[in-house]
């Protein structure tokens, strides 16, 4: 069998193994498969990566958790990074877009180039986020990701653990089959430090130009790039 069979057959053995296992236990497994040092969160400091970061502290405190600063965050979002900080007494690696990439994109298209087009705006999330994200993953064996399947139409196919093929490593998502009900919960039974807006109609946040609040019964991705149709609306992040 080739090499990318084996690896299939290998992914599909550990989907099936862990089909029912809990995040906690996922976790787990991935500490002891990678080393704490080989697999990290990729954090969004949002409410699912909260929790996630929760649990990773309780059962590892050495386990490494890293965030994507696009230099477009809320403040909100600052706060909950340095609250987070300090309430676990945890070191969050921090990453930055490279300064000559926001500099010639920001000086050809400008400030705002991803209202314009969804070409620029998936130009100003490569840039900001993707290549810092690749630059990361290009050292560890495996990404850990708060992805739920009822968070938008573009997850309903996430998988607890899946070969993440663009970047030739394993990705874990330990919450894939909880509700929002089910974090919110978690947050609340263990005191975790959550970004405010959450509380101020933001059910998902990104970037401040392009994150607004929602209405009551609206998907909950529905204010991330609102002007775009919904099935596009992925960073580049995660493919769907
Ligand atoms: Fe740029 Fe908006 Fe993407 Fe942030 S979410 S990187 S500001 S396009």
């Amino acid at each position: 069998m080739s090499e990318a069979g084996e690896l299939k057959k290998e992914i599909l053995f550990l989907q099936k193994q862990h089909a029912s296992a809990s995040a906690e236990d996922i976790l787990s497994w991935a500490f002891k498969r990678f080393g704490t040092r080989n697999v990290a969160l990729a954090s969004s400091l949002g409410a699912e990566d909260q929790v996630l970061t929760d649990m990773m502290v309780k059962i590892d405190p050495e386990a490494s958790i890293f965030t994507l600063d696009t230099g477009r965050f809320f403040q909100e979002t600052y706060n909950v990074l340095e609250n987070t900080i300090n309430r676990y007494k945890i070191e969050i690696q921090v990453l930055f877009p490279e300064n000559g990439a926001v500099e010639e994109m920001v000086g050809r298209h400008g400030p705002n180039l991803f209202y314009y087009s969804v070409e620029n705006r998936k130009r100003c999330c490569r840039v900001r986020k993707v290549e810092p994200l690749q630059k990361k993953l290009a050292t560890l064996d495996g990404w850990i990701c708060g992805l739920r399947k009822g968070q938008a139409v573009t997850r309903k196919e996430v998988q607890k653990i899946e070969w993440d093929d663009d970047n030739g490593l394993m990705k874990i998502n330990p919450l894939a089959d909880w509700s929002e009900k089910g974090i919110w919960d978690y947050i609340r039974l263990n005191s975790v430090p959550y970004n405010t807006l959450h509380d101020k109609g933001f059910p998902s946040i990104g970037c401040a130009p392009c994150t607004r609040a929602v209405q009551h019964g609206e998907d909950i991705r529905a204010g991330r790039w609102w002007w775009e149709n919904p099935d596009y609306r992925e960073c580049g992040l995660h493919r769907s």
